[in-house]
């Protein structure tokens, strides 16, 4: 037997906590169980038919060959128009926007094209749990910046300040927030842009909840503030949150001509492509916005049900506390005065009453659990009472 078959990288790598949850639910759903599944951050609804018809289309006329690495013409000269629209683009240049397989390659992506040894990246906790993975895969250093539910779970740009050094390179961004829903105001993101600009540094923004919003709020583009905003932002989004895409592995990355073509250069000798018929099918979402706005409208209606129906009913056990979140499809309470750290908590959560939901560790942020409510009105009311009927039992 070899002593080390792994390599450094490899052997510090840890597997993604909310894909590891959400198998854990499914392998006990398929035992028979009757589990509550609050884990997975993926919408429950079927992608829209005429997403799903442009796709079959594509592979009916042979669309099954490679395509060029950084994404299908058309697509990208459809993302350029939109995104030169929406502010991050000042022109709408096709060769600023590269699709990759999944959002998640495209946050990676961006990191190892501007990161490595000797640079620091600011990620503000609570994070998604690939951030930090991510920087340290490519050789660079996370320094983590919490923001309790005092603060909304948003940091803000002098507590980013203080935490800059010499080595710092890259601020990650991520409004609407994996794990909290919270939003941030324009002048909160306009703070922290100006300070990117101050201090010479770039700023990832991962944009893949944009759409997903509540409350009448907006959404702001951090790349869409000034012209110096649009050269230091990376904007990070997808295909998978919006339009319920997740298995089609659809990321969008938008960065400045330099950026941009290393990305491409670093899919070119990674993955390749993202799966061509795939990339037509996103093609006619974005060339149809208005009915792709129609079905995305659809599925917040329902959203917003179960995110008031979640949260009301998470304020009303003893001993948790959650705020009113603004976007995405995630609640992230507090347990913390339930005593219990939150890996014991939802371990033994699921471990006792059959409800998966992720702990508020995987996320930088103990104390905290990460409830998705991509998942239906009925399952939610039977989560809910058996998560009071827990928080008695432990109180
Ligand atoms: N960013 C955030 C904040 C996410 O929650 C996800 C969810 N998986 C992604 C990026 C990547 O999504 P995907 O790879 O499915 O496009
Ligand atoms: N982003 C989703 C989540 O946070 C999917 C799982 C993952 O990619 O980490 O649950």
């Amino acid at each position: 037997m070899k002593s080390n078959y792994l390599s450094r990288l490899a052997n510090n790598v840890s597997p993604s906590p909310t894909l590891a949850v959400d198998a854990k639910a499914k392998a006990l759903k398929a035992a028979g169980e009757d589990v509550c599944g609050f884990g997975a951050g993926e919408p429950d609804f079927d992608t829209p038919d005429f997403i799903k018809d442009a796709c079959a289309s594509a592979l009916a006329e042979g669309k099954t060959k490679y395509a060029p690495a950084a994404g299908i013409p058309d697509l990208r000269k459809a993302l350029a128009d939109r995104y030169h629209q929406d502010g991050i683009l000042p022109e709408a240049n096709p060769a600023q926007v590269v699709i990759s397989p999944g959002g998640k390659y495209s946050c990676y992506l961006a990191i190892l094209a501007t990161c490595g040894p000797g640079d620091e990246v600011i990620i503000p906790a609570p994070f998604w749990v690939s951030y930090p993975e991510m920087v340290k895969l490519a050789g660079a250093q996370p320094k983590i910046i919490l923001a309790g539910d005092d603060q909304g779970f948003k940091v803000t740009a002098a507590q980013i300040e203080d935490a800059l050094t010499p080595a710092t390179k890259l601020i990650i961004l991520n409004s609407p927030s994996n794990p909290t829903g919270c939003l941030y105001e324009k002048s909160e993101m306009e703070e922290i842009v100006e300070l990117a600009c101050k201090r010479d540094l770039l700023v990832m923004s991962d944009e893949i909840y944009e759409y997903l919003l509540y409350d009448g709020t907006t959404h702001y583009r951090p790349g869409s503030f000034s012209a110096e905003a649009a050269d230091r932002v990376i904007t990070v989004s997808g295909f998978s949150k919006t339009f319920s895409m997740t298995g089609w592995r659809l990321g969008i990355l938008v960065a400045n001509p330099e950026i941009a073509k290393a990305v491409a250069s670093l899919q070119s000798q990674t993955t390749s492509n993202a799966t061509t018929f795939s990339q037509y099918g996103a093609l006619a979402a974005v060339q149809n916005w208005t009915s792709a706005m129609e079905a995305v409208n659809e599925m917040l209606i329902h959203f917003d049900r179960r995110r008031l129906m979640l949260l009301n009913g998470l304020n009303a056990i003893d001993g948790v506390s959650c705020l009113r979140s603004q976007g995405a499809f995630y609640l992230f309470p507090k347990i913390a005065d339930l005593a219990m750290s939150s890996e014991n908590f939802s371990n033994q959560l699921l471990e006792d009453k059959k409800v998966a939901v992720v702990s508020g560790h995987a996320f930088g942020a103990d104390g905290y659990i990460r409830l998705s409510y991509a998942t239906s009105d009925e399952i939610i009311e039977k989560g809910l009472s058996r998560l009071n009927a827990f928080c008695q039992e432990i109180s």
